[in-house]
């Protein structure tokens, strides 16, 4: 079985980096000249998909450059109120469905402009972003890693679709978009499995939106992705606009309850019979921690495990959030591997396939060991090793972490006096001199003395770590959002809590 490990397949969708930034530049302005050299005719063809794709990979180049998104669709705006053409109306209007609110807004204000001057659009544009949902497929691969989404549309008799590749090891991310002009041979090519891909089953729309809205929304600008995909990207989007809204969970959602039945059936196999005997409770602590990394997604099984959530769980997760003590150091890869070979005997795959998640165990404890030796991991996981424990819950670890790291920062964040980077967050009293250091210059809110101020500050900082009482959480949100800095939010906080007595 041929596989394609994480890193040799973004080594082959990343181009590669050029050796200066001179290069980088050359390289990018001919990429630019090319595109721009499509760009006109496909404006000015009859035909919707090929010029909205041409604008998508015209826009996309400013990200080569570092441009943001925004600055660069303003420059293609600019440009296309020069020449008073019609396909300078056709560029706007396809702008409009691209682009940010903010330049939507520019965009469409040029476009009227542009008519205004009795300039118009081919008559084809009307129907730009209009396409039509035909169907949907999901095809998951061997181990369920990853999975992979086409969706078919329609302009009029011209169908397209567009494949979506999700990576699941960490939270649903897109990793590539393909756009599939040639739909003559899709059904068949489905049918058929590729890869590490089963063969594809057809989806409803709806289902097809849930789970690459959820993707897509994870799937941020600064993500390294290829530059077809970044160009592909808004074109998605508005596409996924045109499918049924899902509005529901998935179909089967597994709970607390399955996790903690899943380790118990685990325990009692016969592939974690040796594990168990050389260490129970070394062996326990794996299988929760295996388990309640599938808590991440609603719809994840407790026993789901491929090689690159292995590979993420094992160099990420673990060691950011988990003290690991030294007996359960030592027992990691009888127990990782037991949970391997166990779950996927449980899952039914071939012998082939257990060897090989099996033989991707040992460099993914080597990656976790260099991790947890890490001094940013060990900080990490200094916010929530004691929540961790108990909590088989990753969403609301998470949710700790971040409400925790607004009380006190990490350490890239604290002040910049080279004592507070070894901070221990854990000690009470470390949290106590780090914030007694913030804010002892700070004026005291109206009416406070500096003690009763000091004490407040505490009291504040102290709810926010705990989460009790939510209501402390809540306001500093709410503060956050309308823009106050972290300082300032606590300062309000304290002052709140000071009328409160
Ligand atoms: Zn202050």
């Amino acid at each position: 079985m041929a596989r394609v490990s994480k890193k040799n397949r973004q080594r082959r969708n990343v181009p590669a980096k050029a050796d200066s930034r001179a290069q980088l530049t050359d390289a990018v302005d001919d990429l630019f000249d090319q595109l721009l050299a499509e760009l006109w005719p496909a404006l000015r063809s009859d035909d919707v998909l090929k010029a909205e794709v041409a604008t998508a990979r015209c826009l996309a180049v400013g990200r080569l450059l570092g441009i943001s998104q925004d600055r660069s669709d303003s420059i293609f705006v600019k440009m296309a109120t020069q020449s008073k053409k019609p396909e300078d109306a056709a560029l706007l209007r396809i702008i409009t469905l691209l682009c940010s609110p903010a330049v939507k807004r520019s965009a469409s204000r040029a476009l009227a402009d542009v008519t205004a001057s009795g300039v118009y659009p081919a008559e084809w544009v009307a129907q730009v972003g209009r396409a039509a949902p035909v169907q949907a497929w999901l095809r998951d691969d061997t181990f369920g890693d990853e999975e992979m989404i086409v969706v078919k549309f329609s302009y009029g008799d011209r169908e397209h679709a567009f494949s979506v590749h999700v990576d699941r090891s960490s939270i649903p991310l897109v990793d590539f978009i393909t756009l599939i002009t040639d739909t003559d041979d899709l059904v068949g090519n489905l049918e058929q499995p590729s890869g590490d891909f089963k063969a594809a089953g057809q989806i409803s729309l709806a289902e097809a939106r849930r789970r690459l809205e959820l993707a897509l929304a994870n799937t941020k600008p600064d993500r390294e992705l290829p530059h077809d995909t970044i160009a592909l990207l808004p074109v998605f989007r508005s596409r996924l606009r045109r499918l049924p809204a899902s509005g529901e969970q998935p179909a089967q959602v597994y709970t607390a309850a399955d996790r903690a039945a899943a380790v118990d059936e685990f325990m009692k196999s016969p592939e974690a019979a040796d594990a168990v005997a050389a260490d129970e409770e070394s062996t326990r602590f794996w299988a929760e921690l295996l388990a309640a990394f599938s808590s991440r997604l609603p719809d994840e099984p407790p026993a789901q495990l491929g090689p690159l959530t292995l590979e993420f769980m094992l160099t990420s997760f673990v060691p950011r959030t988990y003290v690991v003590s030294e007996s359960q150091r030592r027992h990691a890869r009888p127990a990782v591997s037991a949970w391997a070979r166990w779950s996927a005997a449980y899952r039914g795959l071939d012998e082939d396939a257990i060897q090989y998640l099996l033989s991707e165990v040992p460099a993914a404890l080597e990656g976790f060991e260099a991790a947890y030796d890490d001094p940013a991991f060990a900080a990490e996981r200094g916010y929530t090793a004691d929540l961790a424990v108990r909590e088989t819950d990753v969403v609301r670890i998470g949710e700790h972490a971040v409400r925790r790291q607004f009380a006190l920062p990490k350490p890239e964040d604290r002040l910049p006096d080279g004592e507070s980077d070894a901070l221990d967050v854990a000690d009470p009293v470390s949290r106590r001199v780090y914030i007694e250091a913030e804010f002892t210059d700070c004026e005291p809110g109206k009416g406070m003395a500096r003690e009763e101020f000091l004490v407040a500050v505490h009291r504040v900082i102290e709810e926010l770590w705990t989460g009790e009482p939510p209501a402390t959480w809540e306001e500093a949100q709410r503060l956050l959002d309308s823009g106050k800095n972290r300082h300032d939010v606590i300062h309000s906080l304290v002052e709140r809590s000071h009328r409160r007595g």
